[in-house]
């Protein structure tokens, strides 16, 4: 099979590594991929937006298979041409991508399938949003309707501030604040089929003890040693089945990754969002304790065949993900400085790196070319072995300005 996956993240560099260890996949190609991926993938550039010149590189390659990572492309549209061009891809629709795309849209089909999710209201007005803040009180929960990159939801105690995120907003999703701790369950799913996978949670703030902006994400573990026993059967039946169940009734099957994003409140689980793909960093924990070859999954997905797929296998310990980004990350992020030590930290075989905001310079180095630059992964039999050994791999990589978190894991670990 050649598999040709659509992105240049770490999450499509695990992607790639995991499909490159299949020994179903004869051809690997990636667009427009990094300098890490260059290393187990053929790089194509390409504008992911474009669903035309996706197709046409899909048709090109005579790709078996495409996987679309990013939210972007798949909200733009990109899987609908390829499908309707009649080559398998693993990524909803633009309607169905709409789950993430809007907030209103994913809030609807929640209320449709009877999801547990925190109370909202959608506001167009500043007369609305101040009530919709007043009903539900501090902190405040004020989420923009459409993608943001991250950068559309705003959690604060400050009524001001709040009103003001709303006000730049065309749409807003105003709802009510989750506590307890948060977990990503990912599910692949056929439109009718849905296989979860392994739970996992991430790091969303920069600085440790979860201060400092918000980011993409810092780094993720999975098991969770913490998570009460059933849950993912739980998220299931309660989440995961009837969502894909709705969309199906709506005319809008979703085929693809599921993400759900969870709280684990006092009153009981709830969904504080939907993604339309695999979550970074959490991809690269999850994925490097997947067992079952990956390219038969997603294919089985794309195909609508996912009910006649064996159980998936997994890896019995843990993996942790440790995120190293420029100077400067979130706000502005510094660029264009060499990588030095990439090797090393590969070198004993206990830790890998996997490439996020990277790029080959005119001599063969690897130089900085955004925000999150890299992750590096490491598995172990526990998460205090997988965290040790993520952590030795990092020590070993340099570059100006270089920012991680030392706390990855360490309170689930203890
Ligand atoms: P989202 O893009 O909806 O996942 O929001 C980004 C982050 O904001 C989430 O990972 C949460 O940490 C936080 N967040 C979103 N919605 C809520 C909520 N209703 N209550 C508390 N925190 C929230």
């Amino acid at each position: 099979m050649k598999v040709l996956v659509i992105g240049g993240g770490a999450r499509e560099h695990a992607l790639c590594r995991s499909l490159s260890q299949d020994p179903a996949v004869t051809e690997l190609h990636c667009a427009p991929g990094n300098a890490g991926i260059a290393r187990v993938a053929a790089l194509h550039p390409v504008d992911q937006l474009d669903g035309a010149a996706v197709t046409a590189l899909a048709q090109e390659l005579g790709a078996g298979l495409v996987v679309v990572g990013p939210e972007a492309p798949l909200v733009a549209g990109v899987a609908d041409p390829l499908r309707a061009a009649g080559i398998p891809v693993f990524g909803p629709s633009a309607a169905a991508a709409q789950l993430e795309g809007s907030k209103a849209f994913a809030k609807d089909v929640m209320a449709g399938a009877g999801v547990p999710t925190a109370r909202s209201y959608v506001c167009t007005t500043e007369q609305e949003a101040a009530e919709a803040l007043d009903a539900f009180g501090a902190p405040y929960v004020v989420k923009d309707d459409g993608l943001a990159a991250g950068k559309g939801v705003v959690v604060t105690e400050d009524r001001a501030a709040a009103l003001e995120h709303a006000k730049g907003c065309e749409r807003v999703v105003i709802e009510e604040y989750l506590d307890g701790p948060e977990v990503s369950l990912f599910a692949i799913t056929d439109g009718t089929t849905v296989l979860p996978l392994v739970p996992a949670q991430d790091f969303k703030r920069a600085l440790d003890g979860d201060q400092g902006p918000n980011t993409g994400g810092m780094g993720a573990y999975t098991p969770l040693p913490w998570a009460p026993e059933g849950l993912v059967e739980e998220v299931l039946e309660t989440v995961l089945q009837p969502t894909v169940d709705e969309l199906r009734r709506r005319g809008t099957p979703f085929s693809g990754l599921l993400y759900a994003g969870l709280a684990l409140t006092s009153r009981g689980t709830r969904v504080v969002e939907f993604n339309a793909r695999f979550g970074d960093p959490e991809t690269q924990v999850v994925l490097a304790r997947l067992r079952t070859p990956l390219a038969g999954v997603l294919l089985a997905a794309a195909n609508g065949t996912l009910g006649e797929l064996e159980a998936l296998r997994w890896d019995e310990g843990a993996a942790v993900t440790v995120v190293m980004a420029s100077k400067g990350y979130p706000a502005n992020p510094r660029t264009g400085d060499p990588i030095e030590g990439l090797d090393e930290a590969e070198a004993d075989g206990t830790a890998f790196v996997l490439h996020a905001g990277t790029r080959s310079g005119a001599e063969g180095e690897v130089l900085t070319a955004g925000g999150r630059v890299l992750s590096v992964t490491a598995t172990g039999a526990d998460l205090a072995e997988a965290r040790a050994k993520a952590y030795a791999g990092l020590s070993k990589i340099s570059f100006k300005g270089a920012q991680h978190r030392t706390d990855i894991a360490a309170r689930a670990a203890q």
